[in-house]
């Protein structure tokens, strides 16, 4: 394993001024940088595809991003929330197949989520034991919530900044602020989490720049996963008449992601699949080493719907394995169903690889 310092930066991309690196950014063609991130990504993952069942445990929620489909505000979307057996059977259905880590996903629906939560982690930790790891993506909390969950069995936790522009984040996520958001991610690394953010691409109001700082962001905060997917404006949300980038600008922050942050894990995600038919093996091959099977109960798929023209919805998560492994050859790669930590967990002190650089310069 390498163990020095221009692992991290294997381009040399955090020595260049912001200007330089927009320069260099708009100066490669997609398919130098897509070239450059499968060979970055070679090197760290080899050609291993880690898998995480995906469960959307419930898609009620107090907050109105005017992006999501799930946003409280509509009224058309169907809520539902499944019980602790639903979901202990899901994970126990997930053990037989494989699966060695879960993402236990929801809308943020605060009052009774926290002690629910503990008591299902201690649930689910009593029939898994250590091996496998447990995802939470639940929203923003009370770091003493987030300290529960880590005592009850939660291993890592997914909480997207969406965009690193704070007047834009405040138009899209009302009531809400970047700052709160990021306090929280910090909150989430001092409670020992394996921490995993990420941002839409394309949001309205969103520039070339913002784009840009929304990489650094992500490595500025040495992130242990990075989840990224188009925008894609729903029918039943204040921005149904925006349009969506092309899948090209997705594949492109993935594989300057991917060369910005080796060490991360980064999920070829559902939202690009359904942009593009290839969209997931498209990011697969500029960089992405992760797919989320989602495994959440089939009648429920539909209901969560944060964008629209989800694919996947009518399959059985557990069919999906046999189309998702044909996927992931078409790109030379295969499917693993390790545990599959960030690489950045291999270093004692991974700080002392890094200097925290500002996002602008
Ligand atoms: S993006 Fe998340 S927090 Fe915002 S409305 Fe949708 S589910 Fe709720």
């Amino acid at each position: 394993m390498c163990t020095t310092k221009p692992f991290f930066d294997p381009l040399h991309l955090t020595e260049l001024s912001f200007d330089a690196l927009m320069e260099w950014l708009l100066s490669r063609s997609t398919t130098e940088l897509v070239s450059l991130a499968q060979q970055v990504c070679a090197e760290t993952y080899g050609n291993k595809v880690f898998l995480r069942g995906l469960i959307e445990f419930s898609n009620e929620c107090l907050c109105d991003c005017l992006y999501c489909g799930i946003r409280k505000s509509n009224h058309k979307a169907q809520r539902y929330t499944l019980s602790d057996e639903e979901i202990l059977e899901t994970v126990k259905k997930g053990l037989s197949f494989g699966f060695k880590t879960f993402v236990l996903q929801s809308g943020e629906y605060r009052i009774e989520l926290p002690e629910r939560m503990a008591r299902l982690l201690y649930q689910l930790r009593h029939i898994t034991g250590e091996d496998v790891a447990f995802t939470l993506s639940c929203g923003v909390y009370p770091r003493e919530v987030y300290r529960e969950w880590k005592k009850a069995g939660a291993n890592r936790y997914l909480l997207r900044f969406e965009t690193s522009d704070e007047s834009l984040f405040a138009r899209l996520c009302p009531g809400k602020t970047l700052s709160k958001r990021l306090q929280a991610l910090d909150d989430l690394k001092a409670e020992g989490y394996a921490v995993g953010s990420g941002f839409m691409v394309g949001l309205p109001g969103e520039t070339v720049a913002i784009r840009l700082r929304n990489v650094l962001l992500c490595r500025e905060l040495q992130l242990e996963m990075v989840g990224i997917g188009p925008f894609l404006p729903h029918p039943d949300t204040p921005l149904a008449s925006e349009s969506p980038l092309p899948i090209e600008e997705t594949i492109r922050i993935t594989a300057l992601l991917r060369l910005l942050l080796p060490w991360a894990n980064i999920p070829a995600t559902t939202a690009a699949g359904s942009l593009h038919p290839q969209g997931r093996e498209m990011m697969l091959a500029a960089g992405a080493n992760v797919l989320m099977p989602n495994i959440t109960p089939t009648e429920k798929k539909h209901h969560y719907l944060l964008y629209p023209n989800k694919i996947c919805l009518d399959e059985d998560g557990w069919e999906c394995l046999s189309c998702l492994s044909l996927r992931v050859a078409s790109v030379g790669k295969e499917i693993s169903f390790e545990r599959g930590e960030s690489i950045l967990r291999d270093f004692s002190s991974p700080s002392f690889y890094f200097e925290k650089k500002p996002i602008s310069h």
